[in-house]
């Protein structure tokens, strides 16, 4: 394993103890670079292996919905490393402090833990850091490149950190190791893992909704498997809502149930190549790396203060401007506006937990435009994302949206009423991409009759 991927976040002396990987973000047993790390530091210490997930009261705008999917796959990630003779301990509470106290009570003498540039996260591993005193290596499971490697600064666009990536990849795009079962077994008996979601999470009044994927590793891999078969020679149709051809692997990219090397492997493995690999792969590891970076130079990455100066100087500018409409983040929640499209977008979204990737840019963009201010939008777009998206809370969301709404990785454009120089978006463009009214029958017709 390439040692790049690893981050000290602290060096210590220990005495010999078992070694502890910690499960934050990277939610799986196989093609695991933090998992494949704490292996290969036990195996040379001779030492026993645990794994420690630890379910937060709360997590953003998270709802029982995403914490049963993420608790369905984590159920099946503890088989699997059953399996491998490692045990998983499912925790609950303030997980920083949570997981230091296991490391002390159960002598451990490394702590490995997953990479995440989220505010959160970096509060869960300075309370980390701050309560135990043992060594703590970071990995970077989640990047081909890994992000701490591939730039030390906010890059400015997808065509700045392209070059930074595709030098480290012949590096880091390499296969994952495979090991025999742990040969040095957990000393304790342990005991079955409490697999509840959070009571604060259970009494949240969540909107049911019908997912289209089945959390999971393995349903991960069958997602990829069709994704490869059926549609990636048609992904150039990819920004036409009506067409079933993008991978819908987000959910399990961002609960981390499928590597996003794994995925890029298989597209080589299988010898796909040509336009529609590379522009999959182009979303899979440059969109998508790139959005790691921006939240990871970009301390204010869900605020104002983190868009680009000429775009807060823009949006400031043109903040009294009329509005054609304004609506309260209700009506906004509701699907209640007057633009079908929109609503039809945000129906898509409440039912299924998740929205056409064309269709967010517009979606976020309109916001923008029916809002009182670029923060109002921001905070409504943003909560909205995170609350029905099964992969929202997700530093590709962040991004995404502080492109739509902040021209963050974008350029400036002819300057008009509301945006300023923010890229525009309007219906009659949708129009001249797909067949907007059979979107729009499709998700506003009764849950049962979406066949159209
Ligand atoms: C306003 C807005 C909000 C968004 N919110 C999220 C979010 O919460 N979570 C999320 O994962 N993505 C988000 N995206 C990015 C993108 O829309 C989704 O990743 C994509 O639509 C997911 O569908 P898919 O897996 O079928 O994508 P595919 O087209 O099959 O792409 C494969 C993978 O590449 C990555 N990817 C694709 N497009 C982008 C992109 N523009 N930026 C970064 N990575 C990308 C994703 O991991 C995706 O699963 C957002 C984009 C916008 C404009």
């Amino acid at each position: 394993m390439n040692p790049q991927r690893v981050h000290i976040l602290r060096n210590a002396e220990t005495t010999p103890g078992p070694v502890l990987y910690w499960m934050h973000r990277d939610f799986r047993a196989r093609d695991n670079w933090g998992l494949t790390h704490a292996r290969l530091q036990a195996l040379s210490s001779g030492q026993p292996l645990a794994v420690v997930s630890c379910l937060a009261p709360a997590f953003a705008e998270a709802t029982s919905v995403h914490f049963e999917f993420l608790i369905q796959g984590l159920k099946e990630t503890a088989r699997a490393l059953k399996r491998e003779n490692i045990p998983l301990f499912v925790l609950h509470g303030e997980p920083g402090t949570r997981v230091a106290r296991f490391a002390r009570d159960h002598k451990i003498a490394l702590v490995v833990t997953d990479f995440d540039p989220l505010r959160i996260k970096i509060r869960w591993i300075h309370d980390l850091l701050q309560s135990c005193d043992q060594p703590v290596h970071e990995v970077d499971s989640r990047n081909i490149a890994p992000a701490r490697i591939v730039s030390s600064k906010r890059e400015f666009m997808a065509r700045t950190i392209r070059p930074k990536i595709k030098r480290l990849l012949p590096e880091f795009l390499d296969e994952f190791p495979v090991f025999s079962p742990h040969p040095h077994p957990w000393p304790t008996v342990c005991p079955p893992p409490d697999f509840s979601v959070p009571k604060a999470a259970q009494g949240d009044n969540a909107r049911p909704q019908a997912l289209i994927v089945e959390p999971g590793e393995q349903a991960a891999r069958a997602v990829l498997e069709k994704f490869l078969r059926d549609k990636l020679p048609r992904y150039m149709d990819r920004n036409d809502p009506n067409e079933d051809v993008c991978s819908n692997l987000s959910a399990h990219l961002h609960f981390g149930m499928i590597s996003a090397q794994r995925v890029a492997l298989e597209i080589l493995a299988h010898g796909h190549s040509g336009e529609q690999a590379d522009s999959f792969l182009e979303e899979l590891i440059i969109r998508r790396e790139l959005a790691d970076n921006f939240c990871l130079h970009t301390p204010d990455y869900d605020s104002v203060a983190g868009f680009s100066a000429w775009a807060e100087e823009s949006l400031h500018k043109h903040l009294s401007d009329p509005r054609p409409a304004i609506y309260s983040p209700e009506e906004f929640e509701n699907a209640q506006t007057h633009d079908p499209l929109w609503n039809a977008a945000q129906m898509q979204m409440l039912r299924t937990g998740r929205m056409h990737g064309y269709l967010r840019m517009y979606w976020a963009k309109k916001i923008l435009e029916w809002s009182p201010s670029a923060a109002d939008a921001l905070r409504t777009a943003i909560r909205l994302n995170d609350r029905y998206s099964l992969d929202g809370r997700d530093s590709n969301g962040y991004a995404g949206i502080a492109w739509s709404i902040g021209g963050v990785h974008d350029r400036g454009w002819t300057e008009r009423p509301i945006f300023g120089k923010i890229r525009y978006m309007n219906l009659a463009g949708a129009r001249r991409k797909f067949d907007v009214d059979r979107y729009v029958r499709r998700w506003t017709a009764a849950p049962d009759d979406e066949s159209t």
